[in-house]
């Protein structure tokens, strides 16, 4: 049976998987929805014995359905190998009462690897499977470890080109270095001196560029997302909850059946979707408890029924949550609605033009899942500090955000049931802050001697990840505004105005 998709936004016609994970955004500005959730038709004893590969298949299979089984694994095989440095892909940490799931031993080690590793697998086989002629231009916004983690993906894919843009002083220097030493002769990276929403909002205005579209065409080019509101993104991200019950399972770290709590470190809100799309499947999970960082829109949303990103902009030492318009909120909204397209689209228009909205009480009880906290930046530099002397295992700022917010989630609610942390990225992308909190005598030191320490510290090899980069040569230095993204596109791609 085929699993079809629609839009948040409009009855519109209904699209094939392989064709949602084409076009990314539909084209009336929604988002795709499949039409319900399917259900695992493995048990989680049976999915607990198989391998992250294996839980893959039987994972995505239910969800791309006009992909074949040859097709599926050929993309699981080449996306899930030796890229990443350990054969378990996504290992399960005991630390302090919890279970961290390292979701960052990809190529640029933190937890979009788990995504975009297998995206342009999933393009190109979509592609041919729709006749495409084009070459597929994949344009992407990142607050910082999308940008590197798609580049990483698609570098030198035949038939692809990538232009990231990323928001200049907004970024790690790590992440920086990373994106800007980039090979791959279809790359392009650029930074605008705006934040991480400008260069999302100035994304998706290209993407709803109609004159640009059909002068893109006519060169032989057509536009597609890497970012998180892409199925191709969203699916594979289901895959790590159902293999982290599983090897909870396997190891006996819990009964069949038992519920568990997951903690997300947030920030578009489209891990956490992923966590909330396993719950639907099957997997016992009782609480899905979203963490912010200062921007916490999400929490203060949460606990007033009211989205509103009139506010300031913060930057925290967990730049990749640095976020007021969490775009993946917007497929929770849809379905809170009954999936009524017409509710959500009055939404999203008072979110362009009010910057907020307000959702109903009964929508509101369509999301009794999910609660929402926040940690400062001095709680989440204490919760780094506290783990590490306690037990010597160290977390990155993201992750320290989530174990935060489980401190004072278990505080506040006496609710002790078992918990994954969701992981998302090494500690080793955002030394500088990680060996701050543990100890204000590290400031002086240099980036990489920082990371020498941290890998003595922590007991743990410097991932090649950062090894590459000591050395690279910068590839990429384009600064631009934001109002002049269309011009760099255009250039990139050698098209005339
Ligand atoms: C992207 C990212 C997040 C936020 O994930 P969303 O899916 O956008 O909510 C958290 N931590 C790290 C390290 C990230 O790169």
């Amino acid at each position: 049976m085929n699993l079809f998709y629609r839009s948040t936004r409009s009855k519109s016609e209904l699209v094939k998987a392989s064709q949602a994970i084409l076009r990314g955004l539909a084209e009336d500005g929604g988002l795709y929805v499949p039409e319900y959730v399917p259900t695992l038709d493995k048990s989680l004893e049976e999915l607990s014995q198989m391998s992250y590969q294996e839980t893959a298949y039987e994972v995505m299979k239910l969800f791309l359905t006009d992909f074949t089984e040859d097709e599926l694994k050929s993309c699981i095989n080449k996306a899930y190998d030796s890229k990443f440095d350990t054969e378990v892909i996504a290992p399960l940490v005991e630390a302090d009462g919890a279970y961290y799931l390292e979701l960052f031993h990809g190529a640029t080690i933190a937890f979009k690897d788990m995504a975009l590793s297998i995206l342009p697998h999933l393009l190109i086989t979509s592609a041919k499977k729709n006749h495409v002629k084009n070459e597929i231009v994949i344009l992407t916004a990142t607050s910082g470890d999308t940008g590197k983690a798609a580049l990483a993906g698609f570098a030198d894919v035949e038939g692809t080109r990538i232009i990231v843009f990323y928001p200049k002083n907004g970024v790690s220097p790590i992440q920086e270095k990373q994106m800007v030493t980039q090979k791959g002769k279809n790359t392009f990276v650029v930074g605008i001196t705006g934040n991480f929403d400008d260069a999302q909002t100035g994304v998706k205005k290209l993407f709803g560029d109609k004159e640009l579209v059909k002068v893109m065409d006519t060169a032989g080019f057509q536009f597609s997302s890497a970012n998180s509101i892409n199925i191709g993104r969203l699916i594979p991200q289901v895959v790590y909850y159902v293999y982290a019950y599983g090897q909870l399972l396997k190891e006996n770290k819990i009964e069949k059946g038992e519920k568990i709590n997951i903690v997300v470190p947030t920030g578009n809100f489209g891990n956490i979707l992923a966590a909330y799309f396993a719950k639907n499947m099957g997997v016992p999970i009782a609480k899905l408890i979203c963490a912010s960082n200062e921007n916490k829109v999400l929490y203060d949303f949460f606990e007033t029924g009211v989205y509103d990103r009139n506010r300031d902009f913060v930057l925290t030492s967990s730049p990749s949550m640095d976020i007021l318009i969490s775009s993946n909120l917007e497929r929770l909204i849809y379905l809170s609605t009954g999936c009524d397209p017409d509710k959500n689209a009055a939404f999203m228009k008072s979110l362009s033009r009010e910057g907020k909205y307000q959702i109903t009480p009964d929508m509101k009880d369509n999301m009794t899942d999910f609660c929402g906290n926040f940690a400062s930046e001095q709680e989440t530099a204490d919760t780094i500090k506290a783990l590490y002397e306690k037990t010597g295992y160290v977390i990155d700022t993201h992750t320290a955000v989530a174990a935060a917010v489980l401190n004072k989630y278990r505080s506040a609610t006496n609710d002790h049931t078992k918990v994954v942390v969701a992981s998302t990225a090494s500690p080793f992308k955002f030394t500088r802050s990680v060996m701050n909190a543990i100890d204000h005598k590290y400031d002086a030191m240099g980036d990489f001697e920082l990371v020498d320490t941290l890998s003595k510290l922590a007991n743990v090899k410097v991932p090649n990840a950062i090894e590459e980069i000591r050395t690279a040569p910068v590839l990429h230095d384009t600064v631009c505004e934001k109002e002049d993204m269309k011009s760099i596109v255009m250039k990139f791609l050698e098209i005339e105005e």
